[in-house]
């Protein structure tokens, strides 16, 4: 499309070709114009970046390392060992090997350390509980804690994440499909944005489909081994990339429309921004009197349960009808 060399990739945005090394100068020169445009970073800023392993999170890592030293910042890891056997040792491994070769600095923390619990032993429990609240859902709560916990007492003024154009959209068609307007109107390109005690995201990734993220990481040799989470089968999530990945094939642009349509409902139905305080539990941010990590764990834990219905009758505090079900349906019963 450019200099008549072989193609490498089919860039949707563009609509046509390019050869490697054009490529490789587009979609840096796109995610860096993102960065400066959406005002993602400021210069004296600490970026934590969520890093899973994967190529999204290589990737982000990647180039905000690239970008740090001209845009006068910094940038270190903040990885999440949930401890799922057989997957999370060895996406934390090419992790590492990343890390070492870009020299950048990596903070583990993990779900045993801070929740008590690996995944795995988690799941235990979840299956002999019939499997009412599925793997991804306790593992999203507690890798979202667990990070935002980590990166704000590492001193990150910001954390980054890997989610891409592909990400939003099906996060954006779940929520849909579950009605929860407020997921749907918070989610965008930079979120908790003085929210106290939690880190505010960024998503430099946001405008770019998973499929050129892909090809950038592997050029790029940003290596990551083939595995999958053994509890993928379980998410809601892997029927809906299925369904957008064949409307994009028969409907070019179907992905892009999706995210302008994202947009626009954040536009006209804005949420005011959540009013964040304190868990009575374990103190971490919540816009709850317990947060759901706590819930999460009480369900699954008997003595946090115990530790739980202890701070809620200390606390005579007034809950909210979501917590008042989760604990009378879900936690008291145990
Ligand atoms: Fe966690 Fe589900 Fe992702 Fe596995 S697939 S790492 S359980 S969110």
């Amino acid at each position: 499309m450019v200099c008549g060399k072989p193609a490498l990739a089919r860039v949707s945005y563009l609509g046509g070709h390019l050869c490697g090394e054009h490529f490789v100068e587009y979609f840096e020169a796109r995610v860096k114009r993102t960065v400066e445009r959406f005002g993602l970073v400021v210069p004296g800023d600490r970026v934590a970046v969520a890093v899973s392993g994967g190529k999204d999170s290589l990737t982000t890592l990647y180039l905000l390392n690239k970008f740090s030293r001209e845009m006068g910042f910094t940038v270190f890891g903040v990885a999440v060992d949930e401890g799922i056997r057989g997957y999370r040792e060895y996406k934390l491994e090419a992790l590492r090997r990343v890390a070492e070769r870009i020299g950048v600095g990596i903070v583990v923390g993990s779900f045993k350390e801070h929740v008590g619990m690996t995944l795995d032993e988690a799941v235990v429990r979840l299956r002999e509980k019939g499997f009412k609240i599925k793997p991804c859902s306790v593992c999203g709560v507690f890798r979202r804690y667990v990070m935002n916990r980590v990166a704000r007492e590492s001193g990150a003024t910001k954390l980054a994440t890997g989610h891409n154009l592909d990400d939003e959209v099906q996060v954006f068609v779940m929520n849909a499909l579950k009605a929860h307007f407020e997921g749907m109107s918070r989610e965008g390109i930079i979120t908790r944005l003085g929210e106290p005690g939690l880190v505010p995201r960024i998503k430099p990734l946001y405008f770019v489909p998973e499929k050129e993220v892909l090809i950038y990481s592997m050029v790029r040799g940003l290596d990551t081994p083939f595995v999958e989470c053994p509890y993928v089968v379980h998410a809601l999530r892997h029927p809906v990339r299925h369904w957008i990945n064949r409307v994009e094939e028969e409907d070019r642009g179907f992905k892009y429309r999706l995210l302008a349509s994202k947009e626009i409902f954040r536009k006209k139905i804005s949420m005011p921004p959540g009013r964040t305080s304190k868990c009575i539990v374990c103190g971490e941010p919540s816009s709850k009197p317990v947060c759901k990590a706590c819930l999460f764990r009480a369900y699954l834990d008997r003595k946090y349960k115990e530790k739980v219905l202890e701070a809620l009758r200390c606390g005579k505090v007034r809950l909210d009808s979501d917590s008042r079900f989760f604990i009378e349906e879900k936690v008291s019963k145990l």
